[in-house]
């Protein structure tokens, strides 16, 4: 495999060359004063971007890490809990939300479809003892391309004491998430998506309302005791050795982050988003989520009739150097994903749908060369203009 594939998954993504040889430094000592350094300028970073003055850790894990921290952390054996699921990461976290004891009532919406508010709100009405202690939900489901809208179900839980916890692995920094004006008790992110680094840091925050209730969990936790966190934290460490070398990248890719301005990458990953879509679209093919709805860290395309999605994957990732991933779950054989997450330009979406136009010919489809290029640089041309003319 080439080194220089286009990397269109929806994580792993791409790294910035600054973040990569970053890595490549020596060792520090965790315990000593440059990893503190890093640590104290990272960390307020990273509120910046989850837009919150709350606690935040960063984890040496992957994201699905971060999830079982919020359960084991948050939750008690027994605890009657919401899980409102729109796709595989929903089943995660009812997974384990059920490992760790809790009574999970699990809400499955339609994959491919939002979060519906209203839904919650009724479900929350209903609950007169104040029972449910938690609402676990993603801000974006990876699986099917759809995002939450979290202020809404924020508003649907009202003065209802149950801490909302979510898991933005995907979803933060691609789409808006303000953890403070929501009221997001716990937010969870990872590393390699938007963060632009490797596999393998997971960062959570936590209210004030998220600490009484761990104060309180019976669950026997150790490594993820987030406690234990916070007691290091203000000695400017982590509890276990940290991945060190994952947080000279973070260092390297908070600083881009923050050069570009949230507002910026929101704007840009929404840009990429529309590009794909109206790519994708006027190839002829069908998009699982509708516009309403649709992520801006990834899109998933329905597989048209006849063709299998491993044709498709393979023959642009071996013929044009172009990554795209599959389907999981119930999806998987019917969508291919295409990732637009993270250090993704414009170039490499053109790349992609002109590869993706060849490949589809070359298996049967008929295909008008060029079409989905174009309305993606339509689409582009007409950004660039607004950009102008508001700059
Ligand atoms: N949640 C979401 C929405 C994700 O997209 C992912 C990873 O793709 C995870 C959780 C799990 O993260 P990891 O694979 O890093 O454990």
């Amino acid at each position: 495999m080439r080194e220089d594939q286009i990397f269109l998954l929806p994580g792993p993504t791409p790294v910035p060359p600054q973040s990569l040889r970053s890595m490549s430094s020596p060792m520090i000592n965790h315990r000593g004063p440059a990893f503190k350094e890093i640590l104290e300028e990272v960390t307020p970073q990273i509120q910046k971007i989850m837009e919150t003055k709350n606690d935040v850790f960063i984890l040496t894990a992957s994201g699905t890490g971060g999830m079982e921290a919020a359960v084991a952390n948050f939750t008690s054996p027994g605890d009657k809990v919401l899980v409102a699921s729109i796709g595989s990461f929903g089943e995660r976290f009812k997974k384990i939300c059920e490992r760790y004891g809790t009574v999970v009532d699990f809400i499955d919406f339609p994959w491919g479809t939002a979060i519906d508010p209203e839904v919650i709100r009724e479900k929350l009405n209903k609950d007169k003892k104040r029972e449910i202690k938690a609402i676990f939900l993603q801000h974006n489901e990876t699986s099917t391309g759809v995002i939450n809208d979290l202020k809404a179900v924020s508003e649907a839980r009202g003065e209802h004491p149950a801490l909302l916890i979510v898991d933005a692995v995907s979803g933060l920094a691609a789409g808006e998430l303000k953890t403070d004006a929501w009221n997001l008790d716990v937010v969870i992110s990872g590393s390699q998506k938007a963060f632009m680094i490797p596999p393998g840091l997971a960062m959570i925050s936590v209210s004030q309302r998220a600490w009484e209730v761990a104060q309180k969990s019976t669950n026997p936790v150790f490594y993820f005791d987030l406690k234990q966190y916070k007691e290091f934290l203000s000695k400017g460490q982590t509890p276990w050795t940290p991945a060190i070398s994952l947080f000279y990248a973070l260092k390297e890719s908070l600083q881009l982050m923050l050069e570009e301005g949230l507002d910026n990458i929101l704007k840009r990953h929404r840009l990429h988003r529309d590009m794909v879509r109206a790519g994708v679209k006027a190839i002829g093919l069908e998009l699982l989520a509708s516009d309403e709805v649709a992520s801006p860290a990834v899109t998933a395309v329905i597989a048209p009739e006849g063709i299998q999605v491993n044709a498709i994957r393979s023959l642009m990732q071996n013929k044009y150097n172009v990554a795209l991933a599959g389907g999981q779950g119930k999806l998987k054989n019917k969508i291919f994903r295409i990732g637009h997450l993270g250090y993704v330009k414009p170039t490499d979406i053109f790349a992609a749908l002109a590869s993706l136009e060849l490949v589809l010919t070359e298996l049967g489809l008929k295909v008008d060369l060029g079409v989905g290029v174009r309305a993606a640089q339509r689409v582009l041309l007409e950004r660039s203009g607004e950009n102008a003319h508001t700059s």
